[in-house]
């Protein structure tokens, strides 16, 4: 992984010096710095600093002060001009650099030293970072960090930038508007942490290895399973397969389906496979494979203290009589396809959100959004009061990517094309 794709820390506006927070003095089209604290002139708009504070930045001043190398300037002197800054300017930290290209040093721009010691002693996420400058020097570095910039340019007799910038503006205000509204956009439609959902996240599956390591993440806090799962995973023996994983997950809910379509022998496997343990949940299809309704057997198993998980319902007529049937009897589940009801190009958001208000009324009733497609579902789920979501194995895999940076993001998707076109050592 590249520092571009680092995602955690904090995010930092990079400020050059000269000709950003303070005036540059400019001879023959060139800029130069103030030579004493006297000459210090502030920049008119640097009350714009104080936006990019507030919206979480920190302020870090990268400038190169090659005259002290070249004899021209004392470092006290430079010393004094940043205490000043310091003092006006809502400022983090000041890195420096005194070499001339002729000491080659790592951090004189446009080599990215600076931004990196910075964003080592800071925590710094480079990628979601920014630096204002008005010289390619400072472009370059920024660019070479990983950041995104922001060209101030002032019409410097000397060439600009070659790579990037972001954004080519003609004031410090300008800059910090730009970086205010970037954000902004980035954020919009960011998501909430996983932590910061009310939804409960099951797994769906029947490989025992797959679950044993859900159940060392406390974010997944029930399981699911489904005889189509245990077919897939090459099980015979179901009683076996079931008590060997209730012998390690014994205090989170775990759903076993009964197999039967005869509702008297379905009554007589749910009743069994309640007896392995507390923490069962015993699913029932809504109908059997003759699509006669399920309630009856419902009703009579949810009062003699089953706790259910009434599966494959697809309409809203089926959660109001499901419900109606569970009604006053032990806790249980109401488990609606959502995804299946994608499938038929119907947006299931609306029919979900008219199923919680069908379970309201019942304390004891949960509803399930069952075959997500995409890891979105689980937000939308969260977003209607759903109060549970069982998820495969391949959703589950994305939740690593919750708030991603997108520009990131992109970056390693190109590169897995290129790397897989490599791999398949096409030619043309
Ligand atoms: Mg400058």
């Amino acid at each position: 992984m590249g520092r571009a794709s680092m995602s955690s820390g904090r995010r930092a506006v990079f400020l050059d010096r000269d000709g950003v927070l303070n005036r540059a003095l400019v001879r023959n089209g060139q800029p130069f710095p103030p030579a004493s604290p006297s000459e210090l002139e502030i920049m008119p708009d640097t009350a714009a600093l104080g936006e990019l504070k507030e919206l979480g930045f920190l302020l870090l001043v990268v400038t190169n002060q090659p005259d002290v190398a070249r004899g021209t300037q004392k470092q006290e002197i430079v010393d004094a001009i940043h205490n000043r800054l310091k003092a006006v300017l809502p400022l983090d930290d000041i890195f420096v650099c005194y070499h001339t290209d002729a000491d080659h040093c790592d951090c004189r721009k446009p080599k990215p030293g600076l931004l990196l010691r910075a964003a080592e002693k800071h925590g710094i996420d480079l990628a979601a970072s920014y630096l204002i400058g008005d010289r390619w020097r400072d472009i370059e570095a920024g660019e070479r960090a990983g950041c995104k910039t922001v060209w101030i340019d002032y019409g410097y007799q000397e060439p600009g930038p070659c790579h990037g910038p972001a954004i080519r503006v003609q004031s410090l205000r300008a800059a910090a508007d730009w970086i205010v509204e970037h954000t902004q956009e980035g954020q919009r439609g960011m998501p909430k942490s996983l932590s910061a959902l009310k939804i409960k996240l099951f797994a769906d599956g029947a490989d025992k290895c797959a679950m044993v390591q859900h159940y060392a993440n406390p974010q997944i806090q029930g399981f699911t399973t489904n005889p189509t799962h245990m077919r897939k995973a090459g099980l015979t023996d179901y009683e076996a397969f079931a008590r060997d994983v209730l012998s390690i997950i014994r205090d989170r809910p775990i759903s076993f389906e009964v197999f039967a379509d005869d509702f008297r022998e379905m009554a007589r496997q749910a009743h069994k496979i309640a007896c392995w343990g507390e923490n069962v949940y015993v699913k029932i299809p809504v109908t059997n494979t003759r699509g006669e309704p399920s309630f009856d057997l419902i009703r009579q198993l949810s009062y003699s203290g089953v706790k259910l998980n009434i599966t494959a319902l697809l309409a809203l007529d089926q959660v109001r009589d499901v419900a109606c049937a569970l009604a006053g009897g032990a806790p249980a589940y109401v488990s609606v396809f959502a995804g299946r009801i994608a499938d038929t190009g119907r947006d299931p958001v609306p029919l979900m959100a008219s199923a919680v208000e069908l379970l309201r009324p019942h304390a004891g009733l949960e509803l399930i959004w069952a075959s997500p497609r995409e890891l979105l579902n689980v937000f939308q789920a969260d977003s209607i009061g759903c109060h549970i979501i069982t998820a495969t194995d391949d959703i589950l895999k994305k939740l690593s990517l919750i708030g991603k940076d997108l520009h990131a993001y992109s970056l390693e998707t190109v590169r897995m094309f290129y790397e897989d076109a490599a791999a398949a050592q096409f030619s043309l």
